[in-house]
């Protein structure tokens, strides 16, 4: 079906990219694993390239292509000799090809040869492939990681970004500064895409006036195939080979043509695969230009129909999910600009005026002001539209009212939801892991499918077990704050990002609270500051002290947030706070995994009603740690006055007066540490152990894994959006 080769059957690439080395023949495997995500998720393949050498691991970022580059050929026959080792790597390849091996399933119309077709302008499915920013990206690649496991018939179509997105780092005065890595220079896990004749395929687009050429890669997640599309061509001036030069770096004209190429380039690609869709699941209004795409191919084939006709076609093909619940969170660029990027050849090839194109992507069809909005075009070309949490569902209803016809109750509004999950074998902590198999059984992955058994399960698991295992959790989180403080060491002075004496950093025996976000106004970064006497009150303790380790990035153009950071950076108040308080540089998924397993506590505290769903909480959820957070986004859903605790009121901030909201939310912040978790945290019982807070713990486990799992996420995907028929609303 597909021409697109893969390298085992066609090794010449005739590119230096690639480099080959020689690896032991009963190692071989490790070179298959290299070349597939599916070790990401799999601690016992991920293993394989850490035992090899644990400290290059380490420094090649986990990064396995990197790894087999850079280890010695000393260190590659040691581990060749190693019957241990061998045996290991032996079962875990033959787990990796029964899994590759297993048949799609057929669902419906989702089949094999109709596939789903996610569109998406990030995935982050690992670090080793810097290709996301945030929270989209995340749930981007935990969707591919679930429709891999359950074996739905899907294939994702993204940009490959060459500089990625930005490594933050902070300078001596507490800003924030910026740099961009080449990724091309580390081995990336992607093949090129080449056609029947081994040449690589290349599509063009008609952009800023001439043709432009994208080149595709493939990277391979376990059964899905993520084709990524690159701009940079020798076929390219040199302006359009930095079209997929930044994620989220250019200008509001650089993310029109970005999204040229995505949606319209992307179906294109398709084409070229002889990959012929049956859905196509737009993941945020990036790709919606595809809509367009697809309404060009149907009136070129149907040379009689007209572009309603068009529309029809299409809107049975797309589905929608919006992610904000902002409207300024949604892209609109300026008509003339749009006018620019799109020229009359495809203007008129739909059959209709300059005017009515732009009316696509306006809320108010005949407002000729209004800017080109993504997510009005989506909404119109696409038979299903929906947020990522009840709450968020309900507000897009309200948000997007005004598009449809005067009196329509706001209930009616067609858009449902779908609430955001996790990839449970991502996320969850291999000490879990390794608890759930010895506890649940080998299969506890499947028993989690099933929330009764699941509660059943753990409830049997020991006290005991759970709180030895979320201490080793919590000192590794302890010991990689120290390394990675050490790292970055200046030594100048006592701040929460320079320290001098990175040994003295935090506690394994304090309450520990993680506060990892965008740095975005709506985070309310500030909430936690607002008292510094009452925190740092709290930080000093002599019995009962607490305990904050801080990650983020702010957009490099948002110049408050970077404000807001410096403030939280240079907040010199006492030794306690020096040694208590931390900033990890860098926020990426690796900082992630050691936040999310290893605290006692996730704090969040957005405006309502502004977090669209938030997934970090659920990843914390999932190894035992309680949240903290505003009733908004998922918890309003996960929250049962038990498995968690909760701040501030749960109606919405609109129309209050912001100040006072803050004033509110903040005091209810501080008092529930005060009087309720802190002293759940510290009271132990005859054998040390916390056992209000266990019960706690395993509550949350019970009752958020299944939930809020992406296995959940993507059944409810395909049953009520993928093959559903009609337009749905919650009602
Ligand atoms: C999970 C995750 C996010 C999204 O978390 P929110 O709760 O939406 O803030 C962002 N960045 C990284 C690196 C993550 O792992």
């Amino acid at each position: 079906m597909q021409s697109a080769a893969s390298p085992q059957t066609e090794p010449n690439f005739n590119s230096d990219f690639y480099f080959q080395r020689e690896i032991p023949e009963n190692l071989a495997f490790l070179e298959t694993l290299s070349w597939n995500f599916f070790w990401s998720w799999n601690y016992e393949a991920a293993n394989l390239f850490r035992e090899l050498d644990s400290q290059l691991w380490e420094k090649c970022e986990q990064n396995p292509r990197l790894l087999l580059r850079e280890i010695s050929e000393l260190r590659l026959w040691q581990k060749a000799a190693d019957a241990d080792y061998v045996e290991k790597l032996n079962s875990t390849a033959e787990k990796f090809n029964d899994y590759l091996a297993a048949a799609p399933n057929s669902l419906g119309k989702i089949t094999a040869d109709h596939p789903a077709a996610y569109f998406c302008a990030e995935y982050g499915v690992h670090n080793s492939l810097p290709i996301y920013s945030g929270g989209l990206g995340i749930l981007a690649g935990d969707h591919l990681k679930s429709a891999s496991d359950l074996k739905v018939p899907l294939v994702a179509v993204g940009l490959i970004y060459r500089f990625g997105y930005f490594r933050q780092k902070i300078a001596h005065d507490g800003w924030q500064t910026e740099t961009y890595l080449d990724s091309f220079d580390n081995q990336l896990a992607l093949f090129p895409v080449l056609s029947e004749n081994g040449e690589r395929i290349l599509i063009k687009v008609h952009i800023r006036g001439r043709e432009v050429f994208a080149q595709a890669w493939l990277a391979h997640i376990g059964r899905i195939k993520l084709y990524l599309l690159d701009t940079n061509v020798e076929e390219n001036a040199e302006v359009d080979r930095l079209i997929t030069g930044h994620l989220y770096g250019g200008d509001t004209e650089t993310r029109i043509v970005q999204e040229k190429i995505l949606g319209i380039g992307g179906v294109r690609l398709l084409r070229q695969l002889q990959i012929e869709p049956s859905v196509y699941h737009l993941n945020e209004g990036h790709s919606a230009f595809l809509t367009l795409e697809l309404a060009r191919e149907f009136l070129q084939k149907n040379s009689d129909a007209s572009f309603a006709d068009a529309i029809a076609e299409v809107r049975e093909k797309c589905v929608f999910t919006t992610h904000t619940p902002v409207a300024a969170g949604n892209d609109t660029f300026p008509p003339e600009q749009i006018e620019d990027c799109f020229d009359a050849n495809l203007i008129s090839a739909l059959k209709i005026s300059k005017e009515e194109f732009l009316a696509l992507g306006r809320t108010n069809p005949d407002d000729a002001n209004e800017w080109f909005g993504m997510t009005p075009l989506a909404i119109r070309m696409a038979r299903s539209a929906n947020g990522v949490s009840a709450k968020h569902g309900a507000v897009s209803r309200q948000l997007w009212l005004k598009m449809f016809p005067e009196e329509t109750p706001v209930e009616d509004v067609p858009i449902t939801h779908i609430t955001n999950g996790v990839h449970a074998p991502t996320w969850i902590a291999p000490p879990f892991q390794t608890l759930y198999e010895k506890q649940i059984g080998k299969n506890w992955q499947e028993i989690l499918k099933d929330e009764a058994a699941w509660r059943t399960a753990i409830e049997k698991i020991p006290d005991a077990e759970i709180w030895r295992t979320h201490r080793i959790l919590k000192h590794l989180l302890v010991a990689f704050i120290r390394h990675r403080t050490f790292s970055s060491e200046t030594g100048l002075r006592e701040t929460i990002n320079e320290h001098q004496d990175t040994q003295q950093l935090f506690s394994p025996d304090v309450l520990t609270i993680g506060f990892a976000r965008r740095v975005a106004a709506y985070k309310r970064w500030n909430l936690i500051l607002s008292d510094v006497e009452r925190l740092l009150k709290l930080v000093g303790d002599a019995e009962k002290p607490v305990q904050f380790v801080f990650a983020g990035k702010a957009h490099p153009q948002d110049k408050t947030a970077k404000a807001l950071l410096q403030k939280l950076m240079t907040l010199n108040a006492s030794p306690e706070w020096q040694r208590r308080a931390v900033f990890v540089e860098d926020y990426d998924q690796e900082v992630a995994r050691y936040l999310v397993q290893g605290v006692d506590v996730w704090l969040n505290v957005p405006i309502r009603p502004m977090e669209a769903s938030g997934t970090s909480g659920q990843k914390a959820a999932m190894n035992g740690g309680l949240n903290f957070s505003i009733l908004d986004g998922w918890w309003i859903e996960g929250y049962n006055g038990t498995n968690g605790f909760s701040i501030g009121a749960a109606d919405d901030a609109d129309d209050a007066d912001e100040a006072l909201i803050d004033a509110q939310d903040a005091e209810s912040l501080y008092q529930t540490l005060e009087t309720e978790i802190v002293p759940a945290y510290y009271q132990t019982d005859e054998n040390g152990l916390p056992n209000e807070w266990i019960r706690r713990m395993k509550d949350s486990l019970t009752t958020l894994t299944h939930q809020f799992s992406s296995d959940r996420m993507v059944k409810d995907y395909i049953e009520k959006i993928y093959l559903s028929e009609n337009l749905v609303s919650d009602k």
